[in-house]
This record gives structure tokens, sequence and C-alpha cells, in this order.
């Protein structure tokens, strides 16, 4: 096999031999390169220090940024390229899963270091002035029989270790479409309590490439992203990151629109929609509130509302910024709208000039999704392609789409209406924004002016 590195790594990996050592490339690059699939960033390491390797980097005119020296990490720029170079570690943890080395101690060689990583995959070395690869824990292997498995013949010494990795493990399971070795997912099993010790931020970050997990590597969403929100459940991590769901787990619902009860039907519908985050944040939670809403009303009738305000717990709970949390809960709470497809035209004109065009084609994009999670396939939804045909027409009018489009301003109204400044001047521009969603010829300054004399 061989491995392509940037000529500026060479560079480097000389300088680091001038002081007796070796530089490598880890993890993903490497174990990509072997896969035939895409590289996102390259890791490297060696038994530098960070101090070492900082001295060594600024004698050599690259820029160094310390990232967690305590871990030995530090991120060398040389150009444009960035890498985040590790010290050889052999690490010890207390108790917990909370991924705070009790010590980190430095070690000198990739046999070492080898058994502090996460998963055999992960830890394989590829020399970067030889091409050489060292594989101590036999991660070849697995990646021919196509197996997640963990480092350590114990598996459950590496998941305690950081319970994060337990997220990890579904995600590249996911990622990649590669099974999990059988030891190493009863272990998970068994640990996943442990992902409560984990922040948030990290929870969040893994969150993300699952629901993400088809636009890395281009596998089908049925194969990754289905798969690794299935792994999370088997393997008890939903429990724990998000109880909302694990609640809906067994719901039943009514089979003459469902094929699937609560948390299938969910897990269907992130699947079947467009890898975009926060659509499929949305699809994730549309749901959340049907457990309540039954246990309150009998029925799943307003489980919308229990949704979004669930929703919006969660991105709270898990630090999720404030424009992907707000437009997610935004959809949460629309999904149902016009479901029978019946809404008036006028209707849908005004709700759309309100919410705008990439709302409206958000809501299209949930709704499909959403009915196409219902049966388990690809069918063409009509209430999502006539909301489309009803925005593209108003575009094409040039329909106003905020009142900041009206081609007329509040003192013109209060002019042609002979009226002091108050509030109802802006009932009136909301009232021609409204009437110029369904006539939008009527957008003009002598027309709107026209207009406005019947609503004073
Ligand atoms: P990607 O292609 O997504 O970057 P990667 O395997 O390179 O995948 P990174 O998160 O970049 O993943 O981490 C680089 C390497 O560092 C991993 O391959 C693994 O060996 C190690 N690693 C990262 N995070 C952990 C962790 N939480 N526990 C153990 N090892 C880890
Ligand atoms: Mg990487």
């Amino acid at each position: 096999m061989e491995f392509k590195f940037d000529p500026e790594l060479n560079t480097l990996a000389r300088l680091v031999r001038e002081r007796g050592c070796e530089l490598f490339v880890v993890g993903g690059h490497v174990r990509n390169t072997l896969l035939g699939f895409r590289i996102s960033d390259t890791d490297i390491t060696s038994a530098l220090t960070p101090d070492e390797m900082t001295g060594l980097c600024e004698k050599a005119g690259f820029k160094v940024v310390p990232k967690g020296a305590d871990f030995g990490m530090v991120e060398i720029h040389i150009g444009d390229k960035s890498y985040e170079h590790t010290t050889f570690r052999a690490d010890s943890y207390g108790e917990g899963g909370s991924h705070r080395p009790q010590s980190v101690a430095f070690s000198k060689t990739p046999e070492e270091d080898a058994f502090r990583r996460d998963f055999t995959v992960n830890a394989l070395y590829a020399s970067v002035l030889t091409g050489e690869l060292i594989d101590p824990t036999g991660g070849l292997g697995d990646i021919e029989k196509r197996l997640i498995r963990t480092t350590t013949p114990d598996p459950e010494t590496i998941l305690k270790d950081d319970g994060l990795r337990i997220m990890r493990l579904c995600r590249f399971a996911a990622e990649l479409g590669f099974d999990i070795e059988e030891k190493t997912f009863a272990a998970a099993k068994k640990c996943a309590p442990l992902l409560a010790d984990i922040s948030a931020e990290r929870v969040r970050d893994e969150l993300k490439k699952i629901l993400m997990a088809d636009a890395k590597y281009g596998l089908p969403a049925q194969e990754s992203v289905l798969r690794g929100l299935e792994l999370m459940d088997e393997v008890g991590a939903l429990d724990v990151i998000l109880p909302e769901l694990a609640r809906c787990r067994g719901v039943g619902q009514s089979p003459k629109y469902h094929k699937y009860p609560v948390l299938e039907h969910i897990f269907q519908t992130v699947s079947m929609s467009e890898p975009e985050l926060t659509l499929r944040l949305a699809c994730l939670l549309h749901d959340a509130g049907k457990p309540a809403a039954l246990e309150k009303n009998g029925n799943m009738h307003g489980h919308d509302v229990i949704s979004e305000d669930i929703s919006r717990e969660v991105f709270r709970r898990l630090r999720f910024d404030n424009d992907t949390a707000e437009e997610a809960a935004w959809l949460v709470r629309r999904h149902m709208f016009d479901l029978d497809g019946r809404a008036k035209e006028p209707t849908l004109k005004k709700r759309f000039a309100e919410w705008g065009e990439a709302r409206v084609n958000a809501l299209a994009a949930i709704r499909e999704a959403d009915f196409r999670g219902s049966v388990g396939e690809r069918i063409t939804v009509k209430t999502a392609e006539r909301w489309r045909r009803v925005l593209g027409e108003m575009k094409a009018k040039r329909t106003p789409f905020s009142e900041n489009e009206l081609n007329c301003t509040g003192r013109d109204i209060m002019e042609w209406l002979s009226l002091p400044p108050s509030p109802r001047i802006g009932e009136i521009k909301r009232a021609l924004f409204m009437h110029c969603a369904v006539r939008p010829q009527d957008n003009t300054y002598e027309k709107l002016r026209e207009t406005s004399r019947d609503m004073k």
C-alpha cells in the first residue's frame, strides 16, 4: 500500500529524525488510505514531547499552537496545512468515564502508544520517511474483516477509560459500515452508563457525526445513519444521552399510517432526510413528545407542541448553538402543518410569505422524511410537492417575503390615511403584507395606497 504524505510532512519527519526519533502518521489517515476512503485530517505522532516538538518547529519557522499539552498534543502549522502531533503515551485513568487521565506518561514506541488508543483500526502507524506500516494491535486484519474492536484484549478497560468511546464505537461502525466485534459490543453495553460523565460538548459532537454518518464517506443513509442510531439504542447509549427518545421505545402507533413504532419511525425519518444537520436534528426530535401526549390525552394530539419543548431542552442540555436550536425547534413545532394537504392556497401563501423560502423548503423536507419514515420507502409526498409548487409560483410573481419588501413605508400609510403614529399603522402594514402574499401584483405604491383605504 502506497501512503502519500505532503512534502511538508517529509520536511518535518527529517527534522524529527535529526533528533533521533521517527515521525508516524496514525489514525484516520492510515485507516482510510487502506480502505480507499477520503482523508479528512492527518494526525501525527512521535516520541518527541510537546516541548521538544515545539522547540524543533519554532527553530524551523513552523507555527505551533498548544492543544491540551497535558495530553501531549500540539497543532503544527506548515504553510497552509496543519497537523495534530501527539506524543506517544501510556495513560493511566482513574475511576469513572470522564476521560481525565490520572497520569499521562509519555512513552517511546508506537507499540506502547497503540494500547491507549480506542480501536485497532485507529491504531495503525505509517512511518512518514519509509512508509513502513506498524500494526501493534491487529488493525490490518480488522480492516480486512471490516470489524471495530478495542485495542486491548479486555475491551472494558478501553471503554471505561473514556465513556465517549462508546459513542465513537457506534460512529465508526456507522461511518465505515463496519461490524462491531462481539466482546467489544458486550463491553460497550456494560459501560454505557459511563456516558453520563462525559461533557455535553463531546457528546454533542459525536451525535452530530452519527446523524451525518452518510455524508462522511458516502454510504447510503440506511446503512450508516440508521445503523448508528440503532447501535446507540442497542448499546444503551440512548438511555443516557437522550432519555426522551429512549422513552419512545416500544410505543406503538396506528398501523393505518405507520409501519413502525415511534422510536423506529424516528430513526427511519432521520435516515430518510437529506444530509443536513438542522433538518436531521428536527427529524430526531419531531415525535419525541408522543409518549407524553399519549399519557396526557390518551392519543397523540398535541405531540408537536410537547416535542418542541423537549427539543429545546435537549438542545440546551447538549449546548447546541442558538441558531441551530431555534431552526430545528421551529421545524419540530410546525411538522404537522397541513398534514392532510387540505390547506387552501391563500392560507399557504400567507404562511409562506411569513416563514420565508428557507423555512418552507425545510418544512417540505421534514414532511417528506416523516412520510417516508412512516412506510420505510422513498414515496412521493404530495403535500411537500404542492408546497414547493406554491412557493415557486410566489417567487416567480415576486411576492414579498417580509414587510420590508412592501413598496410602501409606515410613513406612507400615515400620510395616505391621515393617521398619527400608533400601533394601528403596524397592523395595517401587516394586513397589506398578507394581502400581497396572495396578490403580489398589488405590491406597488399606487395599489397599496388604494388597498389601504379600506383598512382605515
Ligand atoms: P477521522 O477520519 O474522523 O478524523 P480519526 O480516526 O482520525 O478519524 P480523530 O478523532 O481524528 O479520528 O483521532 C485520531 C486518532 O486519535 C484516532 O484514530 C485514535 O487513534 C485516537 N483517538 C482520538 N480520540 C480518542 C479517544 N477518545 N480515545 C482513544 N483514542 C482516541
Ligand atoms: Mg483524524
